[in-house]
């Protein structure tokens, strides 16, 4: 059963994830610290969670052989990413346990279901969407409120690190970018002013246990997250507990079981007071919530594994003040760009030098090409006090230039 550990019980326990990335690649790892065999089902060869899995399933996501495969092979089966077709995780919990659920995924991998569920979470979490209409037509196109211009274009689906949006600021330029995206399902989202985002990982078990871990406050760059940063005082400590109980609200209010994370914008209202926004959630371990890792006694991936597993999910504690830098493929051009172009070939950082700096702890995720903007690693940043890991994190950029 998935509930027992395989360690030592002579018995192979076997965990499952529909998708190879970066964050399959974690959870693979945890699963196997705690003595999981894991497969993992992913059409490219050279996935990053494909190439640390015991078994790789190499078909499309849809594919019903592969996800027979997948299906005989597990006792239990997650995801790790949200575009997954929602159908196919019904497919395989027809015979396994799936968590989280294809009905929880569907709600995330549409801004459309997404605001709608936040909506009406927003009496008991305290918190509510951006202003906002939904547009599928040239009615509902033309019937957009005036007062939500400027505004961003998100296309309902498949958008991610600020893929699938057009900022508009007339009622033409809406025209024109919704045009642009093919008349797709879209949300029109209010600009806001930010203060500043944070996010909120949870977990939540099978029997509606739910521990909640520190809340993020995240720093994006054209659209990806930059950094994160997780100590008291980088955010409005009552902002923060306010945070943290939504994201519980909205897990409980969808029996999610598995890691979710929720993303929130810190707002000026009208009374020139700071106030939360929901902004959208994953239901999977989250890049902002890499820090966990080394900073925290249990790391997302770990939840994510009890979890699925229905072993215990004590109340994480953050030991050490973190920052987690983002390391994307531009760092493999920039600064050496003239070599770089030279050789045309991707030249590595400097990582010896940024690991002797103490507290550094480096984490790659295996992929073969570095290009512009590509998510190969992260680095923690840990410390004694928030001063030590602002100012080994500061080195550390300094050297990556
Ligand atoms: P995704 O992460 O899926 O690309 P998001 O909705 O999180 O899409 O948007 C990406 C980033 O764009 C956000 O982190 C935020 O910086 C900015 N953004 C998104 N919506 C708004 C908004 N309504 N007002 C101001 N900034 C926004
Ligand atoms: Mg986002």
């Amino acid at each position: 059963l998935p509930g027992n550990p395989s360690v030592n019980s002579g018995q192979q326990t076997t965990l499952g994830v529909l998708g190879g990335g970066q964050l399959g690649r974690m959870f693979v790892q945890a699963a196997q610290a705690m003595g999981y065999f894991t497969v993992v089902l992913d059409p490219d060869p050279a996935s990053p969670a494909g190439l640390v899995s015991h078994h790789h399933i190499r078909t499309a996501y849809d594919d019903e052989q592969g996800l027979a495969q997948l299906q005989q092979r597990c006792d239990a089966i997650t995801t790790e990413f949200e575009n997954v077709p929602a159908h196919a995780l019904a497919t395989l919990a027809a015979q396994r346990p799936v968590a989280p659920s294809a009905a929880c995924v569907a709600v995330a991998q549409d801004r459309v279901k997404e605001k709608a569920h936040f909506e009406q979470c927003a009496p008991l979490s305290g918190v509510a969407p951006a202003p906002h209409a939904v547009i599928t037509t040239d009615a509902s196109l033309n019937a957009v409120p005036a007062d939500l211009l400027p505004g961003i274009l998100k296309t309902a689906r498949m958008g991610y690190d600020g893929k699938g949006q057009v900022r508009v600021s007339t009622r033409e330029e809406l025209a024109a970018a919704w045009d642009g995206l093919d008349k797709v399902t879209c949300v029109l989202e209010k600009m806001l002013k930010l203060r500043a985002e944070c996010s909120v990982i949870v977990a939540r078990g099978a029997d509606g246990q739910v521990v909640s871990f520190p809340v993020q406050k995240n720093t994006h760059r054209d659209g990806i997250l930059a950094l994160t940063e997780v100590f008291d005082g980088a955010l409005d400590a009552t902002l923060a507990q306010r945070a943290q109980a939504s994201t519980v609200a909205i897990a409980n209010h969808l029996r999610y079981v598995g890691v979710l994370c929720v993303e929130y914008f810190v707002v000026e209202d009208a009374g020139g007071s700071l106030d939360l926004v929901v902004n959208e959630m994953a239901p999977r371990p989250h890049n902002s919530g890499h820090y966990t890792q080394n900073a925290c006694d249990l790391s997302q991936f770990e939840a994510q594994v009890r979890a699925l597993a229905g072993l215990p999910l004590p109340t994480p504690r953050q030991h050490s003040p973190a920052i987690m830098v983002n390391l994307l493929g531009d760092l493999w051009f920039e600064p050496n760009a003239v070599r770089a172009q030279a050789s045309r070939q991707p030249v590595s950082p400097p990582w010896a030098a940024v690991l002797a700096l103490p507290g550094t702890h480096l984490h790659l995720y295996g992929k073969l090409g570095a290009r512009p903007g590509r998510k190969m690693g992260h680095l923690n940043v840990t410390g004694s006090s928030v001063a030590q890991v602002r100012a080994t994190t500061a080195q550390a950029l300094a050297l990556l230039g």
